[in-house]
């Protein structure tokens, strides 16, 4: 179920499309000191996803302060964008539950799909498992989840824990839950 939403362009698109709600969301919201805010999008070069969504995935909703001597910048949470990882989160969460019993010529297949190197998935499975683990965000979050996480297992014990009538909506469910991650600047770095 997962290998094939890899490079399917409408899991893709529709990231894209609770980016807007989030970045709508923003806006209504205005900045903290009350002034209105002004689009400032911001270019991304983000790999994985697939060539016919690259444009959509090449820059990131972000804000601006209208009012003189604010300015502040205020960039909303992001679906298709991890934080300050390179590549899109969709893949970042896929390719670790997909590198669990997959053979290593299977798992070499996936890779040169998303582009990724061997390296970089050993590194996320380690994010995963220490840095996501012993993020504050999940100390915090975890207990909001109905049933404890293996989080030996993770990010698949995670996608095993929200219901969904299909892969897009399960990872959606999944993304959506580790959003305060994927801020440009989070409380915690990883
Ligand atoms: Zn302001």
């Amino acid at each position: 179920m997962y290998q094939t939403l890899l490079t399917d362009s409408s899991l893709y698109t529709f990231l894209l499309k609770l980016d807007e709600d989030l970045a709508a969301e923003c806006r209504k919201a205005g900045c903290f000191c009350g002034g209105p805010l002004h689009s400032a999008i911001y270019p991304r070069k983000p790999r994985g996803s697939p060539d016919d969504v690259e444009e959509d995935y090449s820059w990131r909703y972000s804000f601006c302060c209208a009012l003189e001597g604010c300015r502040r910048r205020c960039t909303p949470a992001s679906f298709r964008f991890l934080g300050r990882k390179v590549f899109v989160a969709s893949v970042v969460v896929l390719i670790c539950v997909l590198r669990d019993g997959a053979t290593p010529k299977r798992m070499a297949k996936l890779r040169e799909i998303a582009g990724v190197s061997r390296r970089t998935v050993e590194r996320w499975r380690e994010w995963w498992r220490d840095g996501f683990v012993r993020s504050p965000f999940w100390k915090a979050a975890r207990s909001r989840l109905r049933e404890p996480i293996d989080e030996d297992s993770l990010p698949r014990s995670l996608l095993n824990a929200f219901p969904g009538e299909n892969g897009k909506t399960i990872l959606s469910s999944v993304i959506r839950f580790i959003l305060p991650l994927t801020m440009p600047r989070p409380l915690q770095d990883f």
